[in-house]
């Protein structure tokens, strides 16, 4: 078994030169350790069905699992006699393709990865499981037409001797369509019994649904605006570098018209005949723009995201590889589907966080999407009205095009954004009474309102009045969060939850109050406010059971509801044409923190919240309430724009040496005996510099090791080592050969462990 990184040996796969008898098929395998395995092709078997990229089954320690193959060669490290020998082949074509593998296997390397979970991030559960790679769609429930015409009496007899069938038979009849297993989950549990007996009956028919959105059949129903004169430059520009590498930065102003810029690439690449993989924070969070695609063209689209079911995703997966789906919409991982034609990938929102994946294989779903279309030879477009320091300063370097869209469109114009100082001001449940006052302004005049504070819960502390006891989590170095009203304690760092102590354990004082103020308590503060008008409050809370999402947009867009509160959910492009106000309640916080992206974060964040207001034709305005009105963020924010102040961040960065200056890498250790981690770090780093001392001038410096900025989370105790590296040639040969020995070290496999490369969150 070899011990090399995987991107070494991603052969040529020309098996037909190869004599039987010495070949030797390496495989990724679903395990922890960073290499890959050698395995001796299954006695009978078409060498000639072996390429890279199938899926065999062989054995693993005891059993038996599903395996990738990415080489076959000709030489092993392995003894002959020690091999064993592949069991099944499960594909007779690739699943993935060769620029796609190469990319997975890049990203092990780049990401310091095992091969083997990369494989595993990149395939649908049921592939990974071993389940055949045919489509078959969603299985859905619905009545027959004996079903729809059974008589009262017979209904009536069923209500009284099988009310459970009764139930499901009610519900598919109220049904307008045929109705999935996640929807009659919701309604009674461990029903599959009892509808295979209507299914017997003849009353119900089980067929399958396609996972593909229906636009296919439907005309397309709403037609492109005119574009403007950045616009069309925009498309123009992209449209003349389809068929070949290269990124594009379009940078514009919320409510500018990218995702118009978008649909007019996209219809470019769809009179090519190929596919359009669209990247975007989160879905859930925005079915508008998933609607918007489907609306403007007549092909199949495909979402891709966190909440479909195995065979949802299958499908997704499959129809996209096939070519079927023409347009895939998709969260994060869809950044690894498989497409037969691919023409264009768009990352919406590129500044979003959450296109890094924080724990486990830790990629960044943009610089993985820039490294695909280099290795697949198509164009990427990164869109964003706060374009993160990273891609600006690839802007600068000359890597990536920027196309500016520094105007809305249409009839919107920009809001007129103004801080609010608070100090010394009364304040009633976070809400200064100017802010109350501007808020009924707004809303007498028939708008709607948003008001945004982003931290979830009712009070994000506890206290005592009478000794100044605060309710601590037990497993966290953190407070406890009030919510359901004064009622339970959660913690948001580890999601342990109890219920609120009635009296202060301490000193058992009955004063025990909410200390600050979050979107629940706020939503009770307006509601005080304005009894008579409308609220919803959207944040993780409200909107956590599928479909809520939907709900609560959709009270805010007929208008029944005038008042929006909310968290960063509300921060994510969308388009709300009534708001006229947008109140940002506290940001504080945000000014100050230990990490050195905080400021860029709280600037996208306002900037991005700022540009919910005013996108129709009323004009906007937003307040921002804060106790530090000269700031110089807020100074240069207000004044000068996100751009000047990315600009300066930018400079800042420089001078610092952090990144996007330099290059980065953390590595985390935790355990539950608060010793061991620093000590397994001390090692690490002194290892480190045994290694190091090759490098010369292009060194790496190591920082730390330190305790994490929260040292107790869940229980475990946490210390991590930051490495840095002005080249990061010199960070990358130092890692590999680092974390094999790391992997084999004996104190290593006492802590819980993990790199980081290019680290967005430094806790
Ligand atoms: P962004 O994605 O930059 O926030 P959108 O593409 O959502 O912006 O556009 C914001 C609003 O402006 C939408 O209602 C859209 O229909 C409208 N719009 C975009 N481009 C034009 C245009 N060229 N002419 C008129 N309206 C436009
Ligand atoms: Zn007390
Ligand atoms: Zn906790």
């Amino acid at each position: 078994m070899k011990k090399d990184t995987p991107r070494a040996w991603l052969g040529s796969g020309k098996v037909a030169r190869m004599s039987a008898a010495n070949i030797f098929l390496r495989v990724a395998i679903p395990s922890p350790l960073r290499r890959c395995f050698d395995y001796l092709p299954p006695t009978a078997c078409d060498l000639h069905t072996l390429q890279p990229g199938i899926r065999l089954r062989v054995p693993f320690g005891h059993t038996t699992v599903v395996a990738v193959l990415l080489a076959i060669s000709n030489e092993t490290d392995v003894p002959k006699s020690r091999l064993k020998r592949v069991s099944d082949v499960l594909d007779t074509t690739p699943l993935l393709s060769r620029p796609l593998l190469k990319l997975l296997m890049w990203a092990s390397s780049y990401y310091q990865h095992p091969v083997g979970e990369v494989m595993g991030n990149a395939l649908p559960a049921l592939l990974r499981q071993g389940h055949a790679s045919e489509v078959k769609g969603e299985p859905v429930w619905q009545l027959t037409a004996t079903g729809q015409a059974l008589d009262s009496s017979v209904l009536e007899q069923t209500r009284r001797r099988a009310p459970r069938q009764a139930v499901l038979l009610q519900l598919l009849s109220d049904a307008p369509d045929a109705m999935p297993a996640t929807h009659i989950d919701t309604v009674q549990d461990n029903w599959r019994p009892i509808m295979r007996k209507l299914v017997d009956k003849g009353w119900v028919a089980v067929t399958e649904r396609s996972c593909l959105l229906p636009s296919s059949v439907t005309e397309p129903t709403t037609t492109a605006p005119r574009l403007n004169v950045a616009q069309a430059d925009a498309v123009a520009v992209i449209a003349e570098g389809l068929g070949r590498f290269g990124v594009y930065l379009v940078d514009g102003v919320t409510g500018s018209g990218k995702t118009e810029v978008y649909l007019a690439l996209i219809k470019s690449v769809l009179a090519r005949d190929q596919q359009v993989l669209v990247l975007v924070p989160e879905i859930g969070l925005t079915p508008q723009l998933v609607s918007r695609f489907r609306q403007r063209f007549a092909v199949p689209v495909a979402v891709m995201h966190s909440g479909l079911s195995d065979r949802e995703r299958l499908c997704a997966w499959l129809t996209a590889r096939s070519g079927e789906a023409a347009i895939v919409i998709g969260t994060r991982s869809a950044v690894f589907t498989p497409f037969a034609r691919p023409g264009l990938m768009i990352l919406d929102e590129e500044h979003d966080a959450s296109f890094k994946q924080q724990e486990g294989f830790r990629y960044s779903a943009r610089d993985v999407a820039v490294k695909r279309a280099h290795l697949e030879g198509l164009p990427v477009v990164l869109g964003s009205a706060t374009p993160s320091l990273e891609t600006l300063h690839n802007v600068a370097q000359g890597r990536y095009s920027r196309l500016v869209l520094a105007e809305r469109a249409g009839a919107a114009r920009p809001p007129d954004i103004a801080v609010l100082d608070v100090r010394k001001q009364p304040m009633f449940d976070g809400l200064s009474t100017a802010l109350v006052n501007t808020l009924r302004h707004h809303l007498d005049k028939g708008g709607q309102v948003l008001v945004f504070l982003n931290r979830r819960g009712y009070a994000p502390a506890m206290l005592c009045h009478d000794c100044g006891w605060v309710a601590k989590c037990r497993r966290c170095d953190a407070n406890m969060t009030l919510f359901n009203g004064n009622t339970r304690l959660r913690c948001h760092h580890c999601g342990s939850e109890r219920r609120a102590d009635p009296c202060c354990p301490d000193c058992q004082s009955t004063g025990l109050r909410p200390v600050g103020t979050g979107t629940e308590r706020l939503e009770v503060a307006l509601k005080q406010q304005f009894p008579d008008t409308g609220i919803v409050r959207i944040d993780r809370d409200t909107t956590r059971r599928k479909g809520a999402m939907q709900n609560l947009l959709d009270s805010v867009h007929d208008g029944s509801k005038r008042i929006l509160v909310g968290t960063q959910m509300l921060a994510k492009g969308h388009h709300f044409p009534d708001v006229t106000l947008v109140g940002i309640v506290d940001i504080d916080q945000g000014l100050f923190s230990a990490d050195f992206r905080a400021t860029e974060r709280m600037a996208q964040l306002l900037v991005q919240v700022a540009g919910r207001a005013g996108r129709a034709e009323r004009p906007g305005q937003v307040l921002i309430q804060t106790h530090h009105p000269d700031h110089p963020l807020l100074q240069i924010l207000l004044h000068e724009g996100y751009a000047a102040f990315a600009q300066a961040a930018l400079e800042e960065r420089r001078q610092a040496q952090l990144a996007p200056h330099c290059h980065m890498a953390l590595l985390r250790a935790e355990a539950v005996d608060g010793q061991l981690p620093l000590q397994f770090l001390e090692h690490a780093r002194q290892l480190a510099e045994q290694f190091g001392a090759s490098f010369g001038e292009n060194s790496v410096q190591l920082l730390g090791p330190v305790p994490a900025p929260m040292e107790r989370r869940a229980g475990r105790i946490r210390a991590q080592l930051l490495l840095q590296a002005t080249g990061r040639a010199a960070l990358h040969h130092l890692l590999e050969p680092w974390l094999q020995q790391l992997e084999s070290d004996k104190l290593g496999r006492k802590v819980r462990w993990s790199i980081d490369v290019d680290p967005q969150e430094m806790f």
